[in-house]
């Protein structure tokens, strides 16, 4: 996409200036509810049209000054959030129409896709007949029967429950993976995009703000809305000396060249916490969130200040215990 704008009203506008995708990725649009995700998408598939810009699919021009693909001849493959599945066709059936303009043997490609989808044994069954997640894998198997150029997933898993959600989310990328189909993402949920993408890109009131991998902006931030928006954050005012910022926790050192007063960004992962009171920064648990695979401790240092710790679940810590805190990394500064 370039220079891509699109107004609703005079409240909301989307304006992207590039946006690529790269063949055979999976790149995740992320962002809050009603940044412009599902209208971007919907651009790329043709079913809204942009009032300026370009549309690439596969390095033909679908939209520009005075060009109009319709939809159906973009070769893209859409997944929406309720599957929109035929209910009186049966799982084969549902697959072999999108086939239907399919040359070649549709039988063999139905076969491929249900040994693919692992759907064989319930090739028979009607959609009615099926859980959430084998209706997924149905909608998944029918937009990719075609082989479309490019594959766009609306918030593919928003309707399933967290287990099924995070099982269906594996055997996705196990089938994206496998075919290589250059895909598009949409959802708002942060673990979502970190653990199914190649990149991401983050959207904010219809801009793009950062495009990059999955570490790139956990790590790295663009600016602090997106630092915000991707996971649990510290920040703790400093003042910045170059490579290093001093602030509550010490001398730390910084990712870009600063001077004068700035935020440092720490994730609680980069949080190391000590029992006693014997370390650098002495301090007290208040209170702890408990996830099972780890916890999350706040921590009021003796300083005043507050910081949240990611620490592994086995670590045995209780509010009101006296603790240190070190911190490991580079990290990344912003303007105060
Ligand atoms: P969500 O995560 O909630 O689905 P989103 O990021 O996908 O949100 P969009 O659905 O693209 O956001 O909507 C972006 C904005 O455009 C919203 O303010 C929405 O109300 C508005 N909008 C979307 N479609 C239309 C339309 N056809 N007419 C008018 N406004 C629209």
């Amino acid at each position: 996409m370039r220079d891509i704008r699109k107004r609703f009203d005079a409240r909301f506008c989307i304006e992207i200036e590039a946006l690529q995708v790269h063949e055979g990725e999976v790149l995740t649009l992320l962002g809050p509810s009603g940044c412009g995700k599902t209208t971007t998408l919907r651009m790329v598939a043709g079913l809204e049209t942009p009032d300026a810009g370009c549309i690439y699919v596969a390095g033909e021009e679908v939209y520009g000054d005075d060009i109009l693909i319709p939809a159906e001849r973009r070769k893209v493959g859409l997944v929406f959030q309720d599957y929109a599945l035929f209910p009186h066709l049966t799982v084969a059936q549902n697959i072999q129409f999108g086939l239907h303009r399919h040359e070649g043997d549709g039988k063999a490609r139905t076969r491929d896709l249900l040994a693919l989808t692992r759907l064989e044994s319930l090739q028979d069954h009607y959609p009615h007949e099926l859980s959430g997640g084998e209706q997924q894998r149905t909608a998944l198997a029918r937009s990719l029967a075609p082989n479309p150029h490019i594959l766009l997933l609306d918030e593919p898993f928003s309707s399933l429950d967290a287990t099924l959600r995070k099982d269906l989310r594996t055997e996705v990328k196990r089938i994206l993976r496998e075919t290589e189909v250059t895909t598009i993402l949409v959802t708002h949920d942060q673990e979502e995009a970190l653990s199914m993408s190649d990149r991401l890109a983050v959207m904010m009131d219809g801009t793009v703000r950062q495009v990059g991998t999955p570490r790139e902006l956990y790590w790295s931030p663009r600016d602090k809305a997106v630092a915000r928006f991707i996971g649990d954050v510290n920040f703790l005012p400093g003042m910045a000396r170059g490579q290093e910022v001093e602030c509550v926790l010490g001398v730390l050192p910084i990712q870009q060249e600063t001077r004068g007063a700035v935020q440092i960004m720490l994730r609680p992962e980069s949080i190391a916490v000590s029992l006693g009171a014997e370390g650098p920064n002495a301090g007290r648990v208040e209170d702890i969130e408990y996830y099972g695979h780890d916890q999350i401790l706040n921590i009021r240092l003796d300083t005043g200040e507050s910081v949240l710790a990611r620490r592994d679940a086995l670590q045995p810590f209780i509010p009101g215990q006296q603790v240190s805190v070190d911190t490991l990394g580079v990290f990344p500064v912003y303007a105060s």
